[in-house]
């Protein structure tokens, strides 16, 4: 029988009315819960993004600014933006926008938010927590990665855990979390010398590396639960462009038990995870 397909938007939308139904109660408790997005330098595919995330955040009732900032913005000036932004009490959370200019480090300008304030759970004192299992915040993908697996009422405590990707972003916090919830965990990544050796016995198969087809049928236990972070763009034979994870979804589903599909998978649940992270650094900033 073919899997079940995990439909991310509609468990998105679901946490979506949660997250406003709260941010309605802190709004009529005079605690209004507000997002300053850091764009620096303005590019295409960054300013759709932030529209698109104004739009949610807006539906959630949570109010949303854009702080756009010249691409030759030094790091002193982000530094002290971002210094401000954590000192201003109406702000709740602050979300940087990446690729950042070659001159700033991604890392090094993450660092300086707020932890409470980081809805991205990017700083690595978030990811420290994570460690540390006191999770804070969490990055909003593979949280997004965590629920999706337990919307199938999979038992995540014990079984074999393999994430594809080790990225700082995505790959390792999903490896993190997984860890914590008590998974045997492997982290694949560029140098793991054979692939299907590890994909091959996982109950749980995680992949985010952004190659199309990367995971074939042959890669994947029968009655696995396969969650696709990959996001690509591919021409088809007749000249169409379609988005497509990294795995083989149409072979692949015939063999597994649950597969999150691209799009309509981990998309929808990482915006919510945000307006959900969003929710929760307002919270946070409350018992300070
Ligand atoms: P990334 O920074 O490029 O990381 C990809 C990771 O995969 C790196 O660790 C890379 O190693 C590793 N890798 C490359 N080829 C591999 C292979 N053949 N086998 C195993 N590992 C390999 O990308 P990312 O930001 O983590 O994102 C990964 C994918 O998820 C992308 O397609 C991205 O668009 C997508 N994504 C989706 C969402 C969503 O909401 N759905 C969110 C974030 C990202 P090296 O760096 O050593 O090459």
């Amino acid at each position: 029988m073919p899997a079940t397909i995990i439909d991310g938007a509609a468990l998105a939308a679901e946490v979506k009315r949660d997250a406003k139904r709260r941010v309605q109660e802190l709004t009529a408790a005079g605690r209004p819960v507000h997002l300053t997005a850091i764009l620096v330098g303005s590019t295409a595919a960054g300013e759709l993004y932030a529209s698109r995330q104004a739009e949610a955040c807006r539906a959630a009732g949570i109010s949303y600014d854009l702080l756009p900032l010249p691409a030759e913005t030094s790091f002193a000036e982000v530094a002290g933006t971002i210094r401000c932004l954590n000192n201003e009490p109406s702000v709740t959370g602050i979300m940087l926008h990446l690729p950042l200019p070659p001159h700033l480090d991604a890392t090094e300008v993450q660092y300086l938010i707020d932890p409470v304030k980081d809805v991205e759970g990017v700083n690595p004192a978030n990811i420290g927590y994570v460690v540390y299992g006191h999770t804070l915040i969490a990055p909003c993908t593979a949280q997004a990665t965590i629920e999706l697996i337990r919307s199938t009422g999979v038992t995540i405590r014990g079984a074999e855990a393999v994430v594809v990707g080790a990225s700082e972003i995505v790959g390792k916090p999903v490896a993190l979390l997984l860890a914590e919830q008590m998974a045997t965990v492997t982290l694949c990544h560029i140098a793991t010398r054979d692939l299907k050796l590890h994909t091959q016995r996982a109950d749980i198969l995680v992949v985010a590396v952004g190659k199309a087809g990367l995971i074939t049928a042959d890669h994947v236990k029968e009655g696995a639960v396969i969650i696709d972070i990959g996001i690509n763009r591919v021409t088809l034979p007749d000249g169409t462009k379609k988005t497509v994870g990294d795995v083989d979804f149409e072979a692949v589903r015939q063999k597994v038990a649950y597969i999150t599909p691209v799009p309509g998978g981990v998309g929808p649940m990482t915006v919510a995870m945000l307006l959900k992270n969003t929710l929760r650094s307002a919270e946070l900033g409350l018992k300070r």
